[in-house]
């Protein structure tokens, strides 16, 4: 039987000690922990730290986001991937502004019912931010919980999220009351430490694809699988193998005309969406096709030559892209939609999706 508080407790005590400094812990307001949430679903911490920062310095606050044009926004995004984050953000910001009066609100129900934030999300913002005792469960979470209590079915089942809540729930201290009002004076968040103490024990201790340190680990008396089973702690979890990823073809145009290189806007719908591109067309082009593309399109060339292959992996397909560098005589611009720009000004101004970063490279000379 586990003593409930001496496991939050053991793991407090570890989490003083070990915590991982992050920009985001040192000022946990409610709309930096909200960004930091967002910004780390599907990305890696270390990519985030320096995205984070840029983003605050331009859109310090939920009104300067609300009043974000889509070009900024997107811009301050580019690279991180998943776009739908940013444009949901941006939505959640608005509705926060007329409906909230501009405060986020601290119970995960509420915040559930924002654009862009789901159950880990709501539950990750209302216990860090705001001290509320609600588990966050991210895969981390899972992971230790199957481990800690043998768990042997799928972790990725509504009901394996289920009990794996309700576990935690169990186990979390009690909740300290207006830890954002209480701020000032560094309230103890002992909910929102235990959630962070786990996603820390996730990525230092209780590892996946490798042997997890259990000799390190705060809680190791209380898990079942490292007793019953001593060194195979990695059989645990139970992960269903994942669908094959569908592969599309296409065929990547650097369309140049003395240093300008053209770049278009991508339909305001569906993957990508509003970002910008160097133009394209599907299936993977021989030459002569690609000559006949271009001309369909408005594009008289004078040179083309071969550029680089490149492959990008998207959660639920791949792009392996085949490339032309086209040398053209000026023409104005606004042929199907193409903006001729400045290396400068493509870096800079429009948002290129790192999908087309093989090809962005290919613009310095
Ligand atoms: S004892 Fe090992 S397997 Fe169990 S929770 Fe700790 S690190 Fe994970």
């Amino acid at each position: 039987m586990i003593n409930m508080s001496e496991f939050a407790d053991k793991l407090l005590a570890w989490y003083k000690a070990n915590r991982r400094i992050l920009p985001w812990r040192e000022d946990p307001t409610p709309y930096h922990v909200w960004i930091s949430e967002i910004m780390l679903q599907q990305t890696r911490v270390e990519a985030v730290r320096e995205y984070y920062k840029r983003f605050l310095i331009s859109l310090p606050d939920i009104a300067s986001l609300a009043a974000a044009p889509e070009d900024v926004y997107l811009k301050l995004w580019e690279g991180l991937g998943y776009y739908s984050r940013i444009r949901n953000l941006h939505k959640a910001a608005q509705v926060v502004m007329e409906e909230y009066g501009g405060e986020l609100p601290g119970d995960a129900e509420d915040l559930i019912k924002l654009p862009g934030i789901g159950r880990y999300t709501s539950s990750a913002i209302a216990s860090i931010a705001f001290g509320r005792k609600i588990p966050a469960v991210d895969g981390n979470l899972l992971r230790i919980f199957a481990r800690l209590c043998a768990y042997e079915e799928s972790i990725k089942t509504p009901a394996a999220i289920k009990e794996a809540s309700d576990y935690y729930l169990s186990l979390m201290p009690q909740e300290t009351p207006d830890v954002v009002s209480m701020r000032t004076e560094r309230a103890e968040n002992l909910c929102g430490d235990f959630n962070q103490a786990l996603m820390d024990l996730g990525t230092a201790v209780c590892l996946p694809g490798t042997r997890p340190a259990c000799d390190q680990c705060p809680v190791s008396d209380f898990c079942r699988l490292h007793r019953e089973k001593p060194g195979q702690e990695m059989t645990l979890p139970v992960i269903p193998a994942h669908k094959e990823r569908k592969t599309e073809t296409l065929t990547v145009f650097l369309i140049r005309n003395g240093e300008k290189t053209a770049v278009r806007k991508r339909p305001s719908k569906g993957l990508l969406a509003g970002l910008y591109e160097f133009p394209n067309a599907k299936g993977t082009l021989e030459q002569d096709d690609a000559v006949r593309w271009l001309k369909k399109h408005g594009v008289q060339p004078l040179r083309i030559h071969k550029l680089c292959s490149a492959v990008h992996v998207f959660t639920h397909k791949e792009w392996h892209m085949t490339g032309y560098e086209v040398r053209i005589d000026p023409f104005d611009g606004d042929t199907d939609g193409f903006i001729m720009a400045y290396p400068e000004e493509i870096r800079e101004k429009y948002c290129i999706p790192s999908a087309f970063s093989a090809y962005l490279q290919c613009l310095d000379p």
